[in-house]
């Protein structure tokens, strides 16, 4: 885990946040190329779980939201975790990280457990009451509930059917921690898929386990690093009917990575019942009303990231030296290619900056001249770029360049007017 936060810092992908002051516990900050790779796999879920669908659609619900939301959905009163103070050193335990008598730092005596309620509460407008009290989403999915009816009457969806989301939550958590693993703003990518029966819920939620654990693999995750895990009963969330979790390997040990939850109809049954407006689907086959059955596959961008980076680090040693490369999918490497002049002689530079400005027109691309040409390709390879383009005297006479591959290091020389096409085939 140390070398991933090393290089993470190092070449900027992720780092504390507020650092000047010291930092903040468990924020992190997504530099330059932080926030390219996470726009990545963003971008990467969006088009292959909601582009390439025709059975989904988005949604981009707000943070801030009616707190009767919350009521409604149960996480008011179950969304809490236990809270043991130790009589002595006056630290304060996750219930369950406890015996429930003595403190595991130092031996004294602990309080009865209370329940902590994990929301983020704030107050809206300039009054602090209970009146203006409002929450910091601790998950996406409700906005989808709530705007269920609206999304049914502004398209002309027929179940089964998705709405997808990606957006930030909030969860006050008690024991944060393993980087950006587990951290009290996250960013999540979640569908509600809608069916119309619980059976037909059944057999959705198992399809969606496959979709969602190929479509890690299909973006690089070594398979041997995904395995399920099928939650007993007793440890399901209030509104879960069955949850299975896609978890990865992380250094920390198998951990979530994704949560696929049959949610059965709780939470539109319970929106019915708090809002008082009916939001069931007029079925055109049978001519009645459902109310629908929910299968979520559930997601959390941060780990996505985390897990992309694990897996995509490689240490190796080329003639005797130490290379470090990111191995990362090309559709999710922030920088797709660079671009190198052999040497600094003015005729290289400027063939090799006219590539560089006709690429960067299409996709995120760097031009480097300085350093040995060996130098230069070890700082990709630390970022992970897929392609080096080097201009050398010869592309002065022939209008070629040598293209280098990142995890073979083989090179090969081709016509500079082929460059794109070869780099939309490479980043497919
Ligand atoms: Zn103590």
């Amino acid at each position: 885990m140390d070398d991933i936060v090393n290089v993470a810092k190092r070449r900027g992908f992720v780092y504390p946040s507020s650092e000047i002051y010291g930092g903040f516990a468990n924020a992190w900050d997504y530099g330059p190329y932080g926030v390219l790779l996470k726009n990545n796999v963003k971008q990467a879920w969006w088009t292959d779980m909601v582009m390439k669908r025709s059975d989904i659609v988005g949604l981009d619900s707000s943070i801030l939201m009616n707190p009767r939301v919350w009521e409604a959905s149960g996480h008011l009163e179950n969304f809490t975790d236990p809270l043991v103070d130790c009589k002595k050193c006056k630290k304060r335990f996750k219930g369950d990280d406890t015996d429930g008598k003595t403190c595991p730092e130092c031996g004294g005596e602990l309080t009865e457990a209370r329940q902590f309620n994990m929301m983020f509460k704030t107050h809206a407008g300039p009054t602090e009451d209970t009146a203006s009290m409002v929450y910091l989403r601790p998950e996406t999915a409700q906005g989808i509930f709530v705007d269920f009816k609206t999304i049914l009457d502004t398209t002309r969806n027929k179940l089964p059917f998705g709405v997808a989301q990606i957006g930030k939550s909030f969860r006050n958590e008690i024991t944060p921690g393993n980087f950006t693993f587990r951290t009290r703003e996250f960013e999540q990518f979640e569908i509600e898929y809608f069916v119309k029966s619980a059976l037909e819920a059944k057999k959705v939620f198992d399809e969606w386990v496959k979709v969602r654990s190929e479509w890690y693999k299909g973006l690089g995750i070594n398979s041997a690093n995904l395995r399920l895990h099928e939650h007993p009963k007793s440890d399901l969330a209030h509104y879960a009917v069955t949850v299975t979790d896609i978890e990865y390997n992380f250094p920390f040990g198998f951990s979530e990575l994704e949560g696929i939850a049959n949610r059965g109809n709780y939470d539109l049954s319970q929106h019915e019942k708090f809002s008082g407006q009916e939001l069931k689907y007029f079925d055109e086959e049978t001519k009645t009303k459902i109310l629908p059955f929910v299968v979520e596959p559930s997601g959390g961008v941060d780990r996505a990231v985390l897990a992309f980076l694990i897996d995509a680090y490689d240490n190796e040693k080329v003639e005797g030296e130490e290379r470090i490369v990111l191995r990362f999918n090309p559709r999710l490497a922030p920088i797709k290619a660079a671009i190198f002049p052999l040497i600094k002689k003015e005729a290289l530079v400027m063939r090799a900056k006219e590539i560089y400005h006709q690429l960067k027109e299409k996709y995120f691309v760097e031009y480097d001249e300085s350093g040995t040409i060996g130098r230069r390709y070890r700082r990709q390879d630390e970022i992970g770029t897929p392609i080096c383009i080097t201009v050398d005297f010869d592309s002065l006479e022939d209008d070629s360049v040598t293209v280098r591959d990142r995890d073979s290091m083989k090179q090969k020389r081709i016509k500079i007017s082929e460059i794109e096409e070869f780099l939309e085939k490479k980043l497919r």
